[in-house]
């Protein structure tokens, strides 16, 4: 397995993808490349036998697929997310400092860890709305040049920071932008110059800042990859990788990436929407089927949830759990929670085993610590709207949440194959518990 180019090239999606806006836009330019036609929610539908279609919702969320036939058995999905958590930009972002120093106001998406946002090149990606002859319309924005950066208060001005200090997000976290001139709204005037239009034509901003410092590997073998937003662009990407490589014979494969999975998923491009749930019925529904039709394929579907997991931790060895230690490199992370924060029981627990046993793909198990409470996902969230066989799973990874996470350089070649098998496999329902496995 060639890893380098694996991670070259993951890499490089990651890079260009500094918001949610831009991975969707890079992953639909990716389907464009390989034939896939984009369809509009707002258009009415035609779709063929063997038809390979995408779908995007807000432009931060996008759902893939390819139609194998039209008596087909039932949907094989692997769900990621596009976001990470960031700080957006407020609106009227301008504070002036002692008629000296222009920062910005920003207030936190998601539950980042604070910290490393510090002294470090930051810049500002995301979407401006413009307005037009007849309504609106979208321009998205990414200036690539180091642009802001929040600096540290100095130690001679803070003596116990090394002891652990509480981030004031109000405070602490705002970028310091430039020097305070006689011309105002100098950020505007920039987001403008960006997005190729007058100032007064820009009617609402999603601005966000982002980490400038690019993905590499280390390590002595380069066993290892850096980079931000490898929760969850990672799995996003290996996803992808495996649905372009997918040959689905009796299925429909459905590549989905929500948005917002980091602010509890409950928007209308979120796990807890209709966005899946439309999508199969418009699929359903164009191939003749009926309403029944649709129940028995869910019966006989699987659905991944691919966010990633945590490694051991070479600093913190025991804050993982006794038995179920994943390390990055050893595989994909399966994830178990009793009170179903993970999606996995021993149903899909087994047949997710048995995919990654077809692909040849390592994987490893995760659970908390009895005494720790974890994280959550959108497994659990889009039951609620499609309801199936789940899995939760995801790529071990250190530093969860920072703007520049670790993870292994060998496990995104592992999901990118599993997803492979996945894509191309049906899992057919014969009773209840019991399953059919077509590779
Ligand atoms: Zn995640």
């Amino acid at each position: 397995m060639n890893y380098d180019a694996v991670n070259n090239e993951l890499l490089q999606f990651i890079d260009r993808s500094p918001v949610d806006f831009y991975a969707v836009a890079n992953m639909k330019e990716m389907l464009l490349e390989a034939g896939y036609t984009q369809l509009f929610e707002g258009n009415a539908w035609t779709l063929e036998e063997k038809g390979r279609y995408f779908v995007t919702r807000n432009d931060s969320a996008i759902i893939a697929f390819q139609i194998p036939k039209k008596d087909f058995t039932g949907f094989q999905m692997m769900a990621s997310h596009s976001d990470s958590p960031l700080f957006k930009i407020k609106t009227n972002a301008e504070i002036t400092i002692d008629k000296q120093y222009v920062k910005l106001n920003v207030e936190k998406y998601g539950g980042m860890l604070c910290a490393p946002w510090l002294d470090r090149p930051l810049s500002v990606a995301g979407r401006v709305l413009v307005e037009t002859e007849n309504g609106v319309a979208t321009k998205l924005i990414n200036i690539d040049r180091d642009l802001l950066i929040i600096p540290n208060l100095a130690i001679h001005m803070n003596r116990e920071v090394n002891d652990g200090y509480k981030f004031n997000a109000q405070v602490d976290m705002l970028p310091l932008f430039c020097e305070a001139g006689e011309e105002k709204n100098q950020f505007l005037k920039l987001i403008a110059q960006e997005a190729g239009c007058k100032e007064s034509e820009i009617l609402d901003t999603d601005l966000f800042l982002y980490n400038r410092m690019k993905g590499t590997t280390l390590g002595l073998n380069k066993e290892f990859i850096a980079c931000g937003r490898l929760d969850d662009l990672q799995c996003a990407f290996a996803s992808l990788k495996g649905f372009l490589a997918a040959e689905p014979k009796n299925s429909v494969a459905v590549h989905i990436v929500y948005d917002n999975e980091e602010v509890g998923s409950g928007t209308k491009q979120g796990a807890a929407s209709t966005f899946l749930k439309d999508v199969l019925h418009r699929i359903n529904s164009a191939m003749g089927r009926s309403e029944e039709d649709y129940l028995r394929a869910l019966a006989s579907s699987f659905l991944v949830s691919a966010d990633n997991a945590h490694a051991v931790h070479p600093n913190h060895p025991e804050k993982a759990d006794p038995t179920n230690r994943p390390y990055m490199n050893k595989g994909i992370v399966i994830k178990y929670s009793a009170n179903q924060k993970y999606t996995t029981d021993a149903v899909s627990g087994a047949i997710f085993r048995q995919i990654c046993k077809k692909a040849e793909a390592p994987y490893q198990t995760f659970t908390n610590r009895s005494d720790m409470l974890g994280g959550s996902t959108l497994g659990n969230i889009s039951q609620a709207q499609v309801a199936l066989n789940t899995v939760d799973i995801g790529l071990p990874q250190l530093a969860m949440h920072s703007p520049y996470e670790t993870a292994g350089a060998k496990d995104t070649a592992a999901l990118i194959e599993a997803a492979r098998v996945l894509f191309s496999s049906s899992v057919e329902g014969v009773g209840d518990g019991n399953y059919t496995l077509k590779f």
